[in-house]
């Protein structure tokens, strides 16, 4: 038979044994951190898509650059769908939630708003809550006109909005193959993806 005092001792023991062992895997762990940075290197990825309707008199920009065409996407906004898809990516990485959220489109504040704007407000969300853009990778869908020649003009416009070097940003152009509602010239589509990293403390809030 076991006395209440020897459980005790037992039981402290152990607690003591478990609080060893984890310092020793704290420090194990500090022991790996790269030198340079109290905080531990620590990654996310985002993801968002956009797709917009196209009619005739609507202006099409595309990434920040206005192309000459007789149709535009239909949206509260410029309908800036690769900029709307990026915007998410990044808000997505950060789980800051999404554009609906921040741009609400009954909103008066956003009807025609420039999507940079967007950019901009997303880039200081990112920085107050503690994290940098590594890269943005997207591609825009769209049958006509080509987007090819416009690319440069579109990473840099996009780089200079998210504060980010022309090389961090990457814009790729597929057509729609003749199929589906992008094929077939009625709609634009973007998807993008963002890696973020955290520079400086996050709230605790942003991982709960
Ligand atoms: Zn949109």
């Amino acid at each position: 038979m076991v006395d209440m005092a020897s459980q005790k001792r037992s039981q402290g023991t152990g607690q003591q044994r478990k609080k060893i062992s984890s310092s020793k895997r704290a420090a194990a762990r500090r022991a790996h951190a790269p030198a340079a940075s109290p905080l531990p290197t620590l990654f996310r990825v985002g993801i968002g898509n956009d797709l917009h309707r196209l009619a005739e008199g609507r202006k099409l920009i595309v990434g920040g650059v206005r192309i000459p065409f007789e149709k535009g996407p239909v949206g509260h906004s410029d309908g800036d769908v690769l900029a709307h898809a990026i915007c998410d990516a990044l808000l997505g990485a950060a789980r800051l939630g999404d554009i609906g959220r921040h741009f609400s489109n009954s909103s008066p504040q956003w009807k025609n708003a420039s999507s940079m704007v967007f950019l901009r407000h997303v880039r200081r969300w990112l920085d107050d809550a503690g994290y940098g853009i590594i890269n943005v990778d997207a591609t825009v869908g769209l049958e006509l006109p080509k987007l090819a020649p416009h690319i440069p003009a579109m990473e840099n416009t996009l780089a200079q909005a998210l504060a980010l070097e022309p090389g961090q940003v990457s814009v790729k152009a597929k057509s729609g193959e003749g199929l589906d509602a992008v094929g077939r010239g009625e709609a634009i589509r973007a998807d993008a993806v963002a890696m973020i990293q955290v520079v400086s403390s996050p709230p605790s809030s942003l991982f709960y």
